[in-house]
């Protein structure tokens, strides 16, 4: 079976590296959380002082972009890869509320989104990989062969992020996270380079009111579409 490559984008807290890591086991392709990779280098920021509270100093962290190292290791018990970040393993470092106050603004820094990418298409160049974020399907990836665009209210985004920071045991207030889901969404949208706008090829899914399971079907169905597709024109291609 040939591979193809999923990019899955959209708004924060649409639940779409949920869907991206099932999608990517029930293929058995690679998933790659994109903003995983800008969360750490957020985190790299604010650890070295290019981050105080009401300042980011953009210049210094770009001096220290060759001091970055962000990478991927596969934990066989949560079932997913989970980042590093300069050898340590960030993952539950890079989710706290701190880190999406500032992630967006980082993320608006061309020198960080130009090394990111860079490493993201390393991660595809053999295809097989389901990665999510905002630009994947217009930037990183604009020849996959399937873009998915997941998107739903505002309000119902914010309840499902609060109840996963309540269950990680994080004091956070439902205002908060409404607040920094709406900030986040104007400051990608907005952006200069490679702001959050839904590729033209892309399949829109809105999944205010989806299960879980619903989206997941939907976008595994799109998938076994596209990849029979791909097959097919593959098999009819002369030698
Ligand atoms: O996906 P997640 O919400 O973890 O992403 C955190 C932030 O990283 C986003 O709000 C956005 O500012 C940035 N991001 C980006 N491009 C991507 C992925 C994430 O700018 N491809």
């Amino acid at each position: 079976m040939t591979k193809i490559t999923i990019a899955i984008d959209g708004f924060s807290s649409t639940g779409k590296s949920t869907v991206a890591k099932r999608l990517a086991k029930a293929l058995g392709y690679v998933y790659v959380d994109s903003g995983a990779m800008y969360r750490a280098v957020t985190l790299f920021a604010m650890q070295n002082g290019f981050i105080e509270t009401d300042c980011f100093d953009s210049d210094g962290l770009i001096s220290q972009l060759e001091n970055i190292e962000i990478s991927f290791k596969f934990n066989e018990t949560l079932g997913f890869a989970e980042v590093y970040l300069n050898g340590e393993n960030v993952e539950s470092n890079i989710r706290t509320l701190e880190v999406s106050q500032f992630v967006s603004l980082v993320s608006t820094v061309s020198e960080v989104r130009e090394q990111l990418v860079k490493q993201q298409q390393g991660f595809g160049k053999d295809k097989g990989v389901v990665m999510d974020g905002r630009d994947i399907g217009t930037v990183v990836f604009p020849d996959a062969e399937l873009k998915v665009f997941m998107t739903a209210s505002a309000e119902k985004r914010a309840q499902r992020r609060y109840e996963e920071l309540i269950e990680r045991g994080d004091d956070v207030c439902y205002d908060d996270v409404l607040q920094n889901v709406q900030t986040r969404d104007r400051i990608d949208s907005t952006r200069d380079d490679s702001p959050l706008v839904m590729a033209e090829d892309a399949m829109k899914v809105d999944n205010s009111n989806m299960s879980l399971e619903e989206q997941f079907q939907v976008v595994l169905e799109l998938s076994e579409e596209k990849i029979k597709l791909n097959q097919k024109k593959s098999d009819t291609r002369p030698l």
